[in-house]
C-alpha cells in the first residue's frame, strides 16, 4: 500500500519518500513505487498529476489493484530517498474542476432531482451525465445555485468513516466500496464518498459555467467549466466574437444581425446569378442552334465553351434539344473536361452510350439517359475529345 498525502493533504506539492520498487515499463520507462505520494493517481474520473521525482519526469500515475501508486517516469532515479514535485498548475486546475463538479452535481439534485450518473474530467474539458432530461432554464437555476455556493465561500471538509458510519449519513450517491471511505464534504450543502482532490473551500473554485449540453442516454450531458477554464473560455470566446465583430465592423452585441444580414444578401445574390446564368444559357443555346453544322442529316452542335461550369453546360444543351432534331456535345475549356452529351428525342442516338466511349478513351467518369448524359475528369485536348465524339456518332457502334 502506498501512503496517499493527497488523501489529507491535497495542498501540498513537495514530498519526501522512499523508492520501494523500480521496474522496467514501456519505451525505456519505468515503474516507481514508493512508500509514499503526493501524486495523485488517474482515478474516479479525475486525472493523474505530473511532475518530477529526483531529476525524472513523471509522465503518468497509475492506482494499483494491490492499493499502490505506481509513477511512469522517463529518466533516472537513484535508490534511497527520493524528492516529489508535482505540477501546481495542472493539479489547481484538476482541483477547481472536482470540487466544482460536486457543487453543479449537488444543485441539479437538490433543485431538480436530477442525479448524476457518471463524471468525466479531461484535460480540456468535464462533463457529467445526468439522469433525466432538464431545460436551459433548469440548466440556469443549478447554474446560478452552485455559483452562490462558490461565492458563499463555504468550507470543504475531508473525513474518514467506516462503511457503518456511512449507512447513517445522507451521502448523495451510494458508496462504490466498502471499508474505510473518505467523504467530501461541502459544509451544509453536499456530502460525498470521493478519492479525489478537492479545493479547501468553495471560493477556491472560482466560478462554474455550463459550456453546453445535449440529449443523452435519456437523460443529459452537461459539459462545464469551473475557474481557470471559465477564464480561458471566456478569453476564446472574446477573441473569437471579437474577430467575427472586426470582419463584419459591428459591434459584439450586433454580430447575429450582422450575420444574419450576411446571408439573405448571399441567398439574394445566388437567386439573381441564377436567373443570370439562365439568361446567359439561354442566349448561348440560341446562338450555337444558328450555327450548328449538319452532318448525316442531324445539325450537330459539337463545341467547346469556356466560362461556364458543368452545370452551365448542362443548361445550355437543354436549351439546345429543347428544339427537334438536334445532337449536342459540349465540353468546357480548359481541362480538365467536364461534358454533356445530348440528342433531341426525335434524334436515335444514345447520347450515354456516346459517353461510355468518351470516358473509355479519355478517362474520367460519367453517366446518364440516352436523351442527356454528364461526365467530368476526362483527360485529353478538347478538340481531340470533340473529334473523337463526331467520329463515334458518324461510325456508330455496330
Ligand atoms: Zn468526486
Amino acid at each position: 500500500m502506498t501512503e496517499r498525502i493527497y488523501y489529507r493533504e491535497p495542498y501540498r506539492t513537495e514530498f519526501e519518500a522512499q523508492l520501494i520498487d523500480l521496474t522496467a515499463a514501456e519505451s525505456g520507462r519505468r515503474f516507481a513505487v514508493l512508500d509514499r505520494t503526493a501524486f495523485y493517481p488517474t482515478s474516479g474520473g479525475q486525472p493523474h498529476d505530473t511532475g518530477s521525482l529526483g531529476s525524472a519526469r513523471v509522465v503518468d500515475v497509475l492506482d494499483r489493484e494491490d492499493g499502490t501508486v505506481a509513477h511512469v517516469i522517463a529518466g533516472d532515479l537513484g535508490p534511497g530517498s527520493v524528492h516529489g514535485r508535482i505540477d501546481w498548475d495542472r493539479r489547481f486546475e484538476h482541483m477547481q474542476q472536482h470540487t466544482g463538479q460536486h457543487v453543479l452535481s449537488a444543485a441539479f439534485d437538490r433543485l431538480l432531482d436530477a442525479r448524476t450518473v457518471s463524471f468525466h474530467l479531461g484535460t480540456t474539458s468535464a462533463t457529467i451525465d445526468l439522469a433525466r432530461e432538464v431545460s436551459p432554464s433548469d440548466i440556469a437555476r443549478a447554474e446560478s445555485e452552485a455559483n452562490r455556493i462558490v461565492w458563499e465561500d463555504r468550507p470543504v471538509h475531508i473525513r474518514f468513516v467506516d462503511a457503518a458510519e456511512a449507512a447513517t449519513l445522507p451521502l448523495r450517491k451510494e458508496p462504490a466500496r466498502d471499508g474505510q471511505l473518505r467523504l467530501i464534504d461541502i459544509e451544509g450543502f453536499d456530502l460525498s464518498a470521493c478519492g479525489g482532490t478537492h479545493v479547501a473551500r468553495t471560493g477556491g473554485i472560482g466560478n462554474i459555467a455550463v459550456n453546453s449540453w445535449e440529449r443523452f442516454r435519456g437523460g443529459t450531458r452537461l459539459e462545464f467549466l469551473c475557474g481557470v477554464r471559465v477564464l480561458r473560455g471566456y478569453r476564446a470566446l472574446r477573441s473569437c466574437v471579437a474577430d467575427g465583430a472586426r470582419l463584419l465592423s459591428v459591434m459584439p452585441a450586433e454580430l447575429p444581425a450582422a450575420i444574419e444580414r450576411l446571408q439573405s444578401d448571399g441567398r439574394e445574390w445566388k437567386r439573381k446569378l441564377k436567373e443570370s446564368q439562365a439568361a446567359r444559357a439561354s442566349f448561348e443555346a440560341e446562338s450555337l442552334a444558328s450555327r450548328a453544322v449538319t452532318s448525316g442529316d442531324i445539325p450537330m452542335v459539337i463545341t467547346a465553351l469556356s466560362g461556364w461550369d458543368a452545370n452551365g453546360l448542362k443548361q445550355i444543351a437543354s436549351q439546345v434539344i429543347a428544339r427537334p432534331g438536334f445532337f449536342v456535345t459540349l465540353v468546357t475549356a480548359p481541362e480538365p473536361a467536364s461534358i454533356v452529351v445530348a440528342r433531341s428525342a426525335d434524334v436515335p442516338i444514345d447520347s450515354a452510350s456516346v459517353l461510355r466511349q468518351l470516358t473509355a478513351r479519355f478517362g474520367g467518369k460519367g453517366g446518364g439517359r440516352p436523351e442527356l448524359a454528364q461526365g467530368g475528369g476526362l483527360s485529353g485536348s478538347s478538340s481531340e475529345i470533340l473529334e473523337f465524339a463526331r467520329s463515334v456518332i458518324l461510325n456508330p457502334e455496330p
